[in-house]
């Protein structure tokens, strides 16, 4: 092995894979936010490590804020972060 290679050089995980695995760490971290203050550093740490690596696909929903109103929301089917959090970047490819 070559000093220089990283585990990821030598490994055959995809870029998909890294970012499903990030945002699996991310939804196991948001079960225990409201427990401990202190795990809110490395949580923000994931998500702005989606909000910059994630191929983002924004697509529409509708929720209903009522019974009588409905909202839509556009967030990434993959990552699930609005596209109000993640328009600071440009790899956004947007289907709508
Ligand atoms: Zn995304």
């Amino acid at each position: 092995m070559n000093e220089e290679e990283t585990l990821l050089d030598i490994c055959s995980i995809s870029k998909e894979q890294i970012i499903f695995r990030v945002l699996c760490a991310k939804n196991y971290l948001e079960q225990v936010l409201s427990y401990d203050v202190d795990i809110f550093p490395f949580y923000k740490g994931l998500m702005d490590y989606l909000k910059e690596k994630c191929p983002h696909k924004i697509i529409n929903d509708s929720i209903d804020t009522t019974p009588e109103k409905t909202t839509t929301i556009r967030y990434c089917s993959y990552c699930y972060l609005r596209e109000t959090d993640i328009l600071d970047f440009s790899n956004v490819s947007s289907v709508s």
